[in-house]
Formats: structure tokens, C-alpha cells, sequence
């Protein structure tokens, strides 16, 4: 029978961290039925020669849960060899969602993850209430990848509680209505419940989002009605406000994870912002030893720092300033035009002065761009390619005896989509590289379809096969690929994918490990409604595969999409 893809003389790399081998790979039906030298006809065929094959990559913290109703494609995610994702994370979702709180909940998720509360009315169309509602309206939607996703914390509160979601402890009844609420969404196919105790998530109005409202009994009991059907995962938003708060918060998360034996998985970063901060090999042994005492964990990491990013185009750090504000009303040609006047200069140069000073208070994405604090120069960097050796606006102050506003206006006027990055942690890479090496961490956690305009994560793929295999060669290839892939799959427990194998899904990334890197950032009014967003794609990827299907190839959507829901055991498909 005939095949409905080859894959030709390509290098496989199978995701299992095993040494790399030369075969065609043959696809039908979305499987992969054939590895080997493959004679049999096929209705498409890719010639790989001189390139890897993998497994696609599986990137689990996402928060694509709005975007993906306007986005088949599933960018950024999709420019990066990625085929599956897991939504739903930190305790944000849209539902359950009740008709009438459809604005408040955009409103909400506007304000924690950036993503513009006009995309939502105007892109998504709500045509559910409760959680298997929505899973059934994403089965239904075009997609490019393939979407696994959390019930969340802060959604499912306020749809149980209303308004005193923000403000009360959950009653028994509150709690009885949120326990059978997460067991539906787990039997429905829901991969687990998310939740957050971030001090960086807040709601509109700057007070703490749902989620954080709740006391640890209630986070016992939600976790505790998915350990009554031994499924799903429990991920959580770690308070990281400072080394106490830390402390604190792992000791208790301890507990859930001891008591419920369900598997957990948080974010773990390095940083140096906050009160007295604990170094990252803090986490990872308290990884390790939760572990040990019998429980179920893993750090969530990324492959780089998570940064603020500023441009001319979106925020700038001045932005609030009165005399910056005057010129950052203009249209971009007008503003271009008046950076060039001395007079106005001296001016911008001049207010920078009346800055909010830094505070110890640890700063996300969000505030860092909307509430900004004077500049570090030394911690703020021009992207000038994507290696992050740029020298920092402060080198470059000394170097041209300038002040460093006036090298920033200076970039932006070379180049008005130039952006510049504030690592807000993971500041050090050698931090970056302990977390990455240790066994219980994993690659992941590109908050694709969040903080749209204000970090961009979801080159981390690229990066870590670019940066750390390529230039630092501190993992072997087949090392990377076995972290994006398999060690993914199997932390989420997607069965079937994440591994070059007969019977697997056909979910494979085709890519030139030579070349393949990301691209600079820049900034696009492409959401819906023109709201804007940060883009960033990359180079050496030639295809990417779906369920057997090709959805990229260099770059470009092949406009099919034949990505699918992945769902917990307990969901008859
Ligand atoms: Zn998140």
C-alpha cells in the first residue's frame, strides 16, 4: 500500500537521547509505519539529505488558550519545530466561563499575560460554558499543532465564586462545586489543573488574581478530586517574591505533592530580583528530595532568560514620562522625526531622571514594561543578533560618552524595529545551563500566547539546539532533541508521540542542525482588531509534520491543519 509521506535520506534523531542513524521514515494514516530504506511509492515525498530528522517538539507551558481561536497556525511555537502543546497553565484559561463574564475573564487574562482584551471580543467566538464545552470547541477549530490543556484555578474560581473569587475563602459548597467541576475537565480529557501563587499575576485592578486568593486547604481538596481518579497533573505559578516567600511556599507544595502522589511541576528559574533570592540549585535539590520522600516532580525550565523586550514599536521604558508621553502619542514616522531634534532630546534625556527608582519587589513581564523602574543599563541589552553577547546599553554609553537614553533613541533610529531585552531571571546563562543539566527540570515553559508584546519565549527550541548544543556545546544533539521531546511526552504522559517509532504519531521536525537558529524579534499588528504582538521565527527548520501531515515547510504554513486534542487517560476519545 501506498505511502502518504516519505521522509528521504534523512539523519533520524529519535528522541530517545540514542546515537543518530541514517533511514527513510514512512507515514500513513498519521503513523509512522516504516524506517528503514523505504521502496514503497508515497503520495508526497521530502528529500532530507544532509538534514536531522526528529520527533516535533512538545513545549508544555503555554497560553495559547486564547490565540488559538484565531491562529491556526499556532505561532510563535509553530516557526520552531514544535508540533504539540499543553494550555492552561498558571491557574489562566477561559473556561469554565459563564456568557455574562466573558469581558471580565478577557479583562483578566489581559491583564496577566498581555494578550489584548480587543483580540479576545473580537476573534474568539465563546460558544461554551463549561470545560468540556471548550475542549469540544478547540476539537473543532483548525490547528496547526496539537493542543493538550489544564483546567484552570483562577477561571474555575471565579466562575464558581463570581466576584468573590477575588476576594473570599471558598466556602464547602464553593469547594464541592470547584471538586466536581476539575473531575468533569479530567474525565473530559483535561491533562490536569493548573494554579498560581506568582505575586506577579493580578488582576486589573492590581489586586491578587483568583487563584492566589485561595488558601492551601482548597488547593488540597482540587488536587485531591484529581488523586480520587488517579489522573492529571497539578502545575503551578511559584511564589519566587523572595527566598523566605519561596521557602515557605515549596515546603507546602510538598505536602500536595506527598498527600495527592499526583505528578507536579512548577517553574523553575534562577534569579537575582526579589528579597535575599535563593540560588537555582535551591529548587532542583528540593526537587530531589521531595522525589525521595516519595513524590512526583519536575522543574519546569527554559533555555535562556525570560526577558522584558522594548522597542520603539511597543513599550519603552520612559514610556510614562510626561515628555515622553507627549511623543509616543505620534504616529511612528512623526516620533522618528521629532528623536532626531536636539532640543527634544535633552528633554527625553532630562525626564529620565524623575523614574520610579528599583525596588527589591520582583518585577514579571507585565510590570516591568507598564510600571517600569529606573534602568539597570548594565542589565539591559540591544538585540543585536541572537548569540546574547551584545554588549549592554551601559558599554555602549561608556564606549560613546552618552548618556544611555540617548543610546537607546539613537538604536531605535538606526532601526525602528530594533528591540532591546531586560533579563528578568534566568539573568545568567551558567545558571541556566545547572538548571537544564539537572534530570528533574525540563525544557519547556515558552509562555507562547502570552505577554504578546512584552517577552518572547518561544524560541527556546531554537535556542537550545542554536546556543547550547552548536555554540557552547554543552549537550550533544541527540541529547537536545531528547529533552524537547521524549522527556516531554513523558512528563505529560502523551501517549504515542515523542519518539521516532513504529506505531507513533507522525508529529516530526525536519531541520538542518548547522543552521538552524532563531531569528531576531520583531514587532507586527497582525492580532485581531490590529492589536500588536512580538514575532519571532527561524532559520534551518525545513518542515515541520502533524499527525503525518505537513503544516510548515521552510517557514510558511502549508494552510493544513491536522493537529489534534491530546487527552488525559480517563477521556474515551
Ligand atoms: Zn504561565
Amino acid at each position: 500500500m501506498a505511502l502518504d509521506l516519505l521522509i528521504k535520506n534523512g539523519t533520524v534523531v529519535d528522541g530517545s537521547g540514542m546515537p543518530r542513524y541514517r533511514a527513510d521514515i514512512g507515514v500513513r494514516a498519521g503513523r509512522i509505519v516504516e524506517i528503514g530504506r523505504i521502496r514503497s511509492a508515497a503520495e508526497k515525498v521530502i528529500d532530507a539529505d544532509g538534514l536531522i530528522v526528529a520527533p516535533g517538539f512538545i513545549d508544555g507551558h503555554t497560553h495559547m488558550d486564547a490565540q488559538i481561536a484565531w491562529d491556526p497556525l499556532g505561532s510563535c511555537s509553530c516557526w520552531h519545530g514544535v508540533t504539540s502543546v499543553v494550555m492552561g497553565n498558571c491557574g489562566f484559561a477561559l473556561a469554565p466561563c459563564k456568557p455574562e463574564d466573558r469581558e471580565w475573564f478577557a479583562r483578566c487574562l489581559t491583564a496577566v499575560e498581555d494578550i489584548p482584551t480587543e483580540a479576545m471580543l473580537a476573534g474568539i467566538d465563546w460558544n461554551w460554558e463549561s470545560f468540556p464545552e471548550y475542549l469540544a470547541n478547540v476539537e473543532r477549530l483548525p490547528k496547526g499543532l496539537n493542543y493538550g490543556m489544564y483546567i484552570g484555578h483562577s477561571a474555575l474560581r471565579m466562575y464558581a465564586m463570581g466576584r468573590r473569587a477575588l476576594e473570599e475563602p471558598a466556602n464547602e459548597d464553593d469547594l464541592r462545586a470547584m471538586e466536581a467541576a476539575v473531575a468533569e475537565a479530567i474525565r473530559a480529557g483535561a491533562l490536569g489543573f493548573s494554579s498560581s501563587r506568582a505575586t506577579t499575576h493580578i488582576t486589573p485592578d492590581g489586586t491578587p488574581v483568583a487563584s492566589r486568593i485561595a488558601d492551601w486547604h482548597e488547593i488540597d481538596r482540587l488536587v485531591g478530586a484529581m488523586a480520587a481518579l488517579d489522573s492529571g497533573i497539578f502545575q503551578i505559578g511559584p511564589d519566587i517574591s523572595g527566598g523566605e516567600a519561596q521557602r515557605l511556599f515549596y515546603e507546602r507544595l510538598r505536602r500536595v505533592a506527598l498527600e495527592s502522589g499526583r505528578p507536579i511541576m512548577f517553574g523553575t528559574l534562577a534569579t537575582k530580583q526579589g528579597v535575599d533570592p535563593n540560588p537555582w540549585d535551591y529548587s532542583t535539590r528540593y526537587i530531589d528530595e521531595t522525589v525521595a520522600l516519595g513524590g512526583r516532580m519536575y522543574g519546569q525550565g527554559t533555555t535562556r532568560s525570560i526577558n522584558a523586550v522594548f522597542s520603539l514599536k511597543s513599550y519603552l521604558p520612559f514610556d510614562g514620562l510626561p515628555a515622553w508621553k507627549e511623543i509616543r502619542a505620534l504616529p511612528l514616522a512623526e516620533q522618528k522625526h521629532r528623536l532626531t531634534d536636539p532640543e527634544v532630546r535633552r528633554r527625553l534625556v532630562a525626564d529620565e531622571a524623575k523614574m520610579k527608582p528599583k525596588s527589591s519587589e520582583l518585577q514579571g513581564g507585565g510590570a516591568a514594561t507598564t510600571d517600569p523602574r529606573r534602568p539597570d543599563y548594565a542589565n539591559l541589552f540591544p538585540m543585536l543578533d541572537v548569540d546574547w553577547d551584545d554588549p549592554s546599553i551601559a558599554d555602549l554609553a561608556r564606549r560613546q560618552n552618552k548618556h544611555p537614553v540617548e543610546i537607546i533613541i539613537d538604536l531605535c533610529l538606526e532601526n525602528d524595529n530594533r528591540v532591546f531585552v531586560q533579563p528578568l531571571v534566568n539573568e545568567s546563562p551558567e545558571d541556566v545551563l545547572g538548571i537544564l543539566k539537572h534530570p528533574r527540570t525540563l525544557a519547556t515553559f515558552s509562555d507562547s500566547g502570552a505577554h504578546v508584546c512584552q517577552e518572547m519565549g518561544s524560541s527556546l527550541q531554537t535556542h537550545l539546539l542554536s546556543y547550547w548544543v552548536r555554540k557552547r556545546q554543552q549537550f550533544t544533539l541527540e541529547e537536545a532533541v531528547r529533552m524537547l521531546t521524549f522527556d516531554n511526552a513523558s512528563a505529560w504522559e502523551l501517549p504515542g508521540r515523542g519518539l521516532i517509532r513504529i506505531g507513533y504519531s507522525a508529529d516530526l521536525v525536519v531541520f538542518d542542525e548547522e543552521h538552524v537558529r532563531p531569528r531576531l524579534p520583531t514587532v507586527e499588528q497582525d492580532l485581531p482588531g490590529g492589536a500588536r504582538r512580538l514575532v519571532q521565527k527561524a532559520d534551518g527548520i525545513a518542515a515541520t509534520i502533524v499527525n503525518g501531515v505537513v503544516a510548515m515547510q521552510n517557514g510558511e504554513s502549508t494552510g493544513q491543519h491536522a493537529g489534534e486534542v491530546l487527552k488525559g487517560r480517563l477521556a474515551a476519545s
